[in-house]
């Protein structure tokens, strides 16, 4: 699916694989750059590397997680870690293809310690909601409680809401727990593998426009 990761001994690399989706190369290309040299909050100092994208060039669904831990700002990818091999399997068991697929995360830089900061996930807002007028996914899926409040603060809590599709601004959100939640115990296992199977169920019945087949107008 994705390339094969580098080993623990890489050293890191400054990601340029932050992909440009063909619509909009330049938006894409200087939103990228602008968010590898921000220092709006200190996890822009503190950082290895800023942590962009991970997936295809078009996605109509997009994963969004918390904030990348130490193997992405080592990595400079979303979900390149344990959760993320978790994650890679769940959206093999959906069928996705890579490139139907996009991945990133409300904090664009590794917290110290994995500590989430809610002050700089505000500050770092309005990065994803560029990503989100660039990319323009049909489905938004929620990682955890806090990917979740940041698209519905009004939803209800998240294990009430996994697993249920709910409306959001011109698309749908399907919130999931966290996959790191699945590795944790054998109950959130079965809760994850459940709601991936819901949510294959969902995709299944929807009729979604691939962009693959009908390029929409952007
Ligand atoms: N957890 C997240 O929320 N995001 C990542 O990129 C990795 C782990």
């Amino acid at each position: 699916m994705r390339q094969a990761r580098a080993t623990a001994r890489t050293p890191p690399v400054p990601s340029e694989r932050a992909a440009a989706p063909p619509a909009h190369p330049v938006a894409w290309t200087e939103l990228s750059a602008e968010i590898r040299s921000c220092r709006k909050c200190p996890l822009g100092s503190s950082r290895t590397q800023a942590v962009i994208y991970r997936g295809g060039t078009a996605p109509w669904i997009l994963f969004v997680g918390e904030a990348p831990g130490v193997e992405e700002d080592r990595q400079g990818e979303p979900f390149v870690g344990r959760s993320g091999r978790e994650l890679d399997r769940a959206i093999a068991r959906l069928g996705l293809a890579s490139q139907e697929v996009g991945i990133v995360n409300i904090l664009k830089c590794h917290p110290p310690a994995n500590r989430f900061d809610p002050r700089a996930a505000r500050t770092c807002r309005p990065y994803l909601d560029r990503q989100l007028a660039i990319l323009r996914p049909e489905v938004v899926v929620t990682l955890g409680a806090r990917a979740l409040a940041s698209f519905d603060p009004a939803a209800p809590p998240v294990l009430a809401s996994a697993g249920h599709p709910r409306p959001a601004a011109g698309m749908a959100l399907f919130p999931l727990i966290h996959p790191a939640a699945a590795m944790r115990s054998k109950r959130w296992r079965e809760r994850w593998d459940h709601d991936v199977g819901v949510l294959a169920h969902w995709l299944s019945e929807r009729p979604f426009v691939n962009p693959f087949n009908s390029v929409p107008a952007r």
